[in-house]
């Protein structure tokens, strides 16, 4: 043992629930606080969210490296084969048997904070009462770096929902999409100006990203596939829109994989679980349904549980993700800023399960086994 103190580095990590990747390039729309970031960390071109690209998977994946597979968190609502029930995203106990974060942690609003992995949840969780919006966000970020200034905690986590609430309200191309970003913007603003205001910037490193981008929807594209699935047929159908999971009754499978591929639609593909691509690490998971329906981007599949487009705050919605994550709209975003991290760096295209590693290192932690590759991340680190 050497007697040399080794600092221990903090880490501030912010969650931007549905901020696609050219959010950066609004004509027009002057973005300090991410210009800011540019010039003092580290910019991905993009990430690519893990399939499907729907936030809740997609948590899972960043914050463990590993794919929707094998974590088996594969979609916002998911049926159980074995115990013959559906359930969604808030009662998900995760089989998983590891154990992810040994540091102290405290995530502020963070969705899923409150759900033990293995016996194991984060130091606190702020449990998420609402969906975060911008001033709520700063709240917690200002909590955030009071108690990382302190020696109580080594790592905080802040989610942010309101620019996937606004995409799925307005569209991505809206008026009220660029005035959220800016919002947005502002809140990285008052994030630097407070470690800078209490000197933290030397000790703690920030990553950023998002879960998943957003892409416009239409009224007029939309896929009803509700007469093609043959109501007696089925068990359960969950989740629509982007992706749609249908479990046949036993031995129907074939029959309603036939009712689905001859409606003969161009906008939507229709997959038996074997078939699926393995470039979606999407398979291998009891939880993954035998019939997977993916739309075209832009398209919306509607179900007999989900006749119409999801409302949100201003009627239908008018953006939606959750499509084929080789869709340029679906990427994300990843920064990372601090003592650590190189300055005014570009890096390629990164993946949702390359982000654990990056936390990990930076937290002098030894990462669990995970999908993350390293090749696409060591050269952000000085
Ligand atoms: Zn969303």
């Amino acid at each position: 043992m050497t007697s040399q103190v080794v600092e221990n580095k903090k880490l501030l990590v912010l969650l931007i629930d549905g901020f696609r990747w050219d959010y950066f390039n609004i004509p027009g729309l002057q973005l300090p606080g991410f210009s800011r970031l540019f010039e003092q960390g580290v910019k991905a071109d993009y990430m690519i969210p893990d399939f499907p690209t729907l936030s809740f998977p997609n948590f899972y994946s960043l914050m463990t490296g590993l794919h929707t597979e094998d974590h088996g968190f594969v979609g916002n609502y998911m049926y159980h084969e074995e115990k013959q029930s559906s359930f969604e995203y808030k009662m998900v106990n995760l089989e998983s048997n590891q154990s992810h974060w040994k540091k102290r942690t405290y995530m502020f609003e963070w969705p899923g904070c409150h759900v033990p992995v293995h016996n194991m949840t984060s130091t606190f969780c702020d449990k998420m009462n609402e969906w975060p919006m911008v001033p709520q966000t700063v709240n917690n970020l200002k909590k955030a770096v009071d108690l990382l200034k302190t020696d109580k905690i080594d790592f905080a986590g802040v989610y942010l929902n309101a620019v996937d609430r606004w995409g799925h309200s307005y569209g991505p191309n809206s008026k009220e999409v660029f005035d959220i970003v800016k919002q947005t913007d502002e809140a990285i603003q008052e994030m630097l100006l407070l470690l800078k205001t209490y000197n933290l910037e030397k000790n703690t490193n920030v990553v950023i990203f998002s879960d998943h981008g957003m892409t416009e929807i239409s009224e007029s594209r939309t896929i009803d596939i509700s007469d093609h699935i043959g109501s007696v047929d089925v068990i359960a159908v969950e989740d629509k829109g982007a992706v749609c999971s249908i479990w046949p009754r036993e031995g129907k499978i074939d029959k309603v994989y036939t009712g689905l591929t001859s409606m003969g639609n161009s906008h939507i593909k229709v997959f038996k679980k074997e078939t699926l691509p393995d470039r979606w690490h999407y398979r291998n998971n009891k939880l993954v349904a035998p019939i997977i329906v993916v739309a075209d981007l832009g398209w919306y599949i509607l179900t007999p549980g989900g006749p119409s487009i999801d409302k949100y705050m201003n009627g239908p919605a008018k953006g939606y993700h959750g499509y084929d994550n080789a869709e340029e709209d679906m990427h994300g975003i990843f920064l990372a800023m601090g003592p650590d991290f190189k300055k005014n760096y570009k890096t390629g295209p990164v993946r949702a399960v390359d982000i654990y590693q990056v936390m990990c290192k930076a937290l002098k932690i030894q990462p669990l086994p995970h999908k993350g590759d390293w090749s696409r991340l060591k050269d952000i680190f000085k």
